[in-house]
């Protein structure tokens, strides 16, 4: 990870920042922390920042000054009070916690603090788990432990309730936009699986999924098929739509799609100030309001999650789809 990256994500943290820096300020550094947020969320970047501002040796104002040769170290993953734990294969065993808790207790360390990270802990396996909770159980000296982990309930509670609880909030869905934007992604994509998804890293995949492209640029021709004769929009279902949304959940991601469509027309309707799914679907959309009533609008939106919940009971597909096209046709006034 870049350093920019890692510094916009301890800017979206800032109530977790707050709230590290203050015990800091405060003399009230605990022994055991628990991070938990999905994946993506920065855990891992803000565990670095709170190590560097235990160990730094000039901290502003309880922030670390990230220029003193002990938070370069901590940077480089090079200082040697700072021990990083991540799964051995699929998970964190025994022998890595036997080991931690020895080093974490001889002595020949650098003065100060000692901080280690386990990350993803919520892949310890029972022994490992077992083995740091008798550490946890016993403080010894300066040692703060932060586990960071993206399933909070798998944790053992015995451990959860020896760590201070630190929640990781997903960022916001324009901080989103921006991060994706700032890897390349196109402000009109970014701004569609921004809406599909709360997860960074997923929404990352998604955009440069092919599939996904497709399913979109399809969601998007149905749309404007819907717009045409009946025929039309009833053969661009036969012949393009179910062969592309073939399994049940690219169907109700179709449907979830087409979903995100409407609302964007009824907000350009509105003249809403909100982020469109498809920004850079604009004129159709505005086109299409201005044919439709809110009251149509909002029935063909009903007739979407109808659709979703027929979906669930296994009906027929090429059906579901033909019919929804219909209802929705109605809906066009002529202008
Ligand atoms: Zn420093």
């Amino acid at each position: 990870m870049t350093e920019e990256m890692n510094k916009r994500l301890i800017l979206e943290q800032q109530t977790v920042i707050e709230r590290l820096c203050s015990s800091h300020r405060n003399g009230r550094i605990g022994h055991a922390y628990m991070f938990d947020g999905e994946r993506g969320t920065g855990k891992e970047a803000v565990a670095i920042f709170f190590a560097q501002l235990l160990l730094c040796s000039n901290p502003e104002n309880s922030v670390p000054c990230e220029t003193c040769p002990s938070c370069r170290r901590v940077s480089s993953s090079n200082h040697p009070n700072v021990t990083l734990i991540v799964p051995d294969g699929q998970d964190i065993k025994k022998e890595q916690m036997s080991k931690l808790v020895y080093s974490m207790t001889k002595k020949g360390y650098e003065s100060g603090r000692k901080i280690y990270i386990i990350s993803r802990a919520d892949r310890m396996n029972v022994a490992a788990a077992n083995t740091l909770l008798k550490f946890l159980e016993e403080p010894e000296g300066d040692v703060t432990a932060i586990l960071l982990t993206d399933s909070y309930q798998s944790i053992l509670p015995t451990i959860q309730s020896r760590c201070q609880r630190v929640s990781f909030l997903p960022p916001s869905r324009e901080m989103m936009i921006d991060r994706l934007v700032e890897k390349g992604i196109t402000p009109s994509m970014a701004a569609t699986v921004s809406m599909v998804t709360a997860n960074v890293d997923e929404a990352f995949r998604l955009a440069g999924d092919d599939q996904f492209a497709q399913m979109r640029k399809t969601v998007l021709k149905l749309v404007e098929a819907s717009d045409r004769h009946v025929h039309e929009a009833l053969l661009f279902i036969q012949s393009e739509w179910v062969p592309l949304f073939k399994e049940k959940e690219e169907a109700e991601s179709g449907l979830d799609l087409l979903l995100y469509a409407y609302r964007d027309v009824v907000a350009s309707k509105a003249d809403l100030q909100s982020t469109a799914a498809f920004p850079d679907q604009h004129e159709l959309f505005k086109g299409l309001s201005m044919k439709m009533t809110y009251s149509r609008l909002s029935a063909n939106m009903e007739a979407i999650l109808q659709a979703k919940k027929q979906l669930h009971g296994n009906m027929n597909r090429t059906l579901l789809m033909e019919q929804l096209v219909l209802s929705m046709q109605e809906g066009l006034l002529v202008v």
